[in-house]
């Protein structure tokens, strides 16, 4: 009990957290920060260097599923897993600021469970959601999550910020696509069930002291709303219906009277195909400002340039970091000054000597097409990945080793690259933050977008 008023008061001390910024939401699985030592995250990525722009999310999925045991006789035996609040948060990443949430792949959870159904229990639904619980599929099978149990869960963690069990809204099953009515009815229970759990942890935090204002809450918001065809933005022009579901969510929300609430989180967003910049615009606009607008999952780098081109206060969950690295692959995007911005169609490509990919990454892997692996631009190059990169991995390795590194498939390769893609990824969020006014901020998004989207002229 008496770590709480701690922790705050770390945090206020080590962590200014200026609530204008926008932020990285990095996802750490099973409860760690990816690839790093303590003694390298401290070096690396100092709590206090990094307070503006970076947060830590963890999964009570990931995070908290423990083995149990049961007694036989003077034997303890192995029973199962169980969802446990007794998890401890790896003390490193104490001064840091941390965010819990129940999974970030909501949407992964779904499909895989589906293709297990459909393989071997074609009879049962593959995700099941009632009132009473989520169902999760983790690495130990599936598992129920209610609310109870989450909230116990996700307290034990102590993060700063929380956000409620909630329902995505998933329409995959066994039995197919649904229908026009079905899914109607789907999205609704949706929404339900998401408000009733919102509502059943907030009561919690007012009815369990010593958790009562241990973590602010983000609420989850849907944006999605019924239609035949599937998954549409909300809210959509002229659509009042859309309007009106969208609404009637924050509005309920916002006039809970919950004094702990300090952020909305966008459940959905990335599965959008249509206007995702708009409806997320349309609903920054909607919030204070002092209150945080969060994504827990974005797919590519342009997404997260999409999100940071709309302006303050938000903050975007991505694992592409780590993903990169671990598919050997090097960010490479150049960060214009404000000044040079508009030079878009003649920025220095800093001389990759290589081929960027979609995501503004090198690829350094080897392919099966080619397996010569003297034919890499990096093979001899001894210049750092970026020479103006400021990252322990530029400052001390030449690309030539980075490279060396990947061929040998040395562990260090993922470790370094990284490092590199993290700090880089969290110094071009920065600037997008500290741009002087929202034009800057769009000449500088509309600079780092071209530079993904004409990979081919940066083939020097
Ligand atoms: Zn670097």
């Amino acid at each position: 009990m008496s770590s709480v008023p701690e922790r705050r008061k770390r945090s206020a001390t080590t962590s200014p957290s200026p609530i204008s910024s926008t932020r990285i939401l990095l996802q750490c699985p099973d409860g760690v920060f990816p690839y790093l030592t303590p003694a390298l995250l401290q070096i690396c990525f100092p709590p206090d260097r990094v307070a503006d722009v970076l947060l830590l999310g963890l999964a009570v999925r990931d995070t908290c599923l423990q083995p149990t045991t049961y007694h036989d006789g003077n034997k303890r035996k192995p029973r199962g897993y169980n969802f446990s609040s007794t998890t401890k948060v790896d003390r490193w990443m104490l001064p840091y600021q941390r965010v819990t949430v129940p999974t970030f792949d909501y949407l992964q959870d779904a499909q895989a469970a589906e293709s297990t159904s459909s393989s071997s229990r074609n009879d049962q639904a593959a995700v099941t959601m009632t009132n009473q619980h989520a169902m999760m599929w983790t690495a130990n099978g599936r598992h129920a999550l209610t609310p109870a149990v989450y909230f116990h869960a996700a307290v034990g963690l102590a993060s700063h910020s929380v956000v409620p069990l909630f329902d995505v809204g998933s329409t995959s099953g066994s039995h197919g696509p649904l229908s026009a009515n079905g899914m109607r009815k789907r999205t609704h229970t949706a929404l339900q069930r998401t408000t009733q759990w919102r509502n059943d942890f907030v009561s919690r935090c007012c009815t369990v002291p010593e958790h009562g204002t241990s973590a602010d809450v983000w609420a989850p918001l849907n944006m999605v709303r019924e239609d035949a065809a599937g998954r549409v933005p909300l809210p959509v022009e002229g659509t009042s219906h859309s309007q009106a579901l969208w609404k009637d969510q924050l509005s309920d929300i916002l006039n809970s009277g919950h004094n702990g609430l300090s952020g909305i989180v966008a459940i959905g967003w990335e599965s959008l195909e249509e206007d995702r910049l708009g409806s997320l615009t349309n609903l920054r606009a909607e919030l204070p400002s002092n209150m945080t607008l969060a994504l827990l999952s974005t797919q590519t780098l342009g997404q997260i340039l999409e999100v940071c081109s709309i302006g303050h206060n938000i903050a975007i969950g991505t694992n592409l970091p780590t993903k990169w690295a671990c598919q050997a692959k090097a960010l490479c995007v150049q960060l214009p000054s404000p000044k040079n911005a508009k030079r878009v169609k003649t920025v220095e490509t800093a001389e990759c000597n290589a081929v960027l990919d979609a995501d503004g990454c090198v690829r350094l892997r080897p392919t099966d097409n080619n397996r010569d692996v003297t034919t890499h631009p990096w093979f001899r190059d001894r210049r750092p990945i970026l020479p103006d990169c400021q990252c322990l991995t530029c400052r001390s390795h030449s690309r030539a080793y980075i490279y060396h590194l990947v061929c040998a498939k040395e562990l260090l390769a993922e470790i370094l690259l990284f490092i590199h893609n993290l700090h880089l990824l969290l110094d071009t969020v920065r600037l997008l933050s500290n741009a002087a006014n929202d034009d800057e901020r769009q000449l500088l998004y509309k600079n780092l977008l071209y530079q993904i989207q004409n990979t081919n002229t940066h083939n020097i």
